[in-house]
């Protein structure tokens, strides 16, 4: 099942569920995404908040898991967890 979910823009979009953030994050074309929608592997790294350290969201996703740094404000910092399946519910 997939865990990405694509938007058609002009440019390609890939949205994924955090489940630190309890939130959707996107990957955009500056990203390299391996092509696998139910194992994905996106380089580099996601910072999202980076000038926030409260909200701030370090990870890596590869071979369908997401691995937080320890520079995550959220719970998983410093896990590495199963991405969840993207459903619409998860906007
Ligand atoms: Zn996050």
């Amino acid at each position: 099942m997939a865990k990405v979910w694509k938007s058609e823009h002009e440019q390609p979009q890939y949205v994924f569920y955090c489940p630190g953030c309890k939130t959707p994050h996107v990957f955009d074309q500056r990203w390299t995404f391996s092509g696998d929608v139910d194992s994905p592997t996106f380089s580099p790294s996601l910072l999202c908040n980076p000038d926030h350290e409260p909200s701030r969201c370090h990870s890596f996703v590869r071979d369908g898991k997401i691995e937080f740094l320890n520079d995550c404000f959220h719970d998983l910092a410093g896990q590495t967890v199963e991405l969840p399946e993207w459903t619409n519910e998860c906007w």
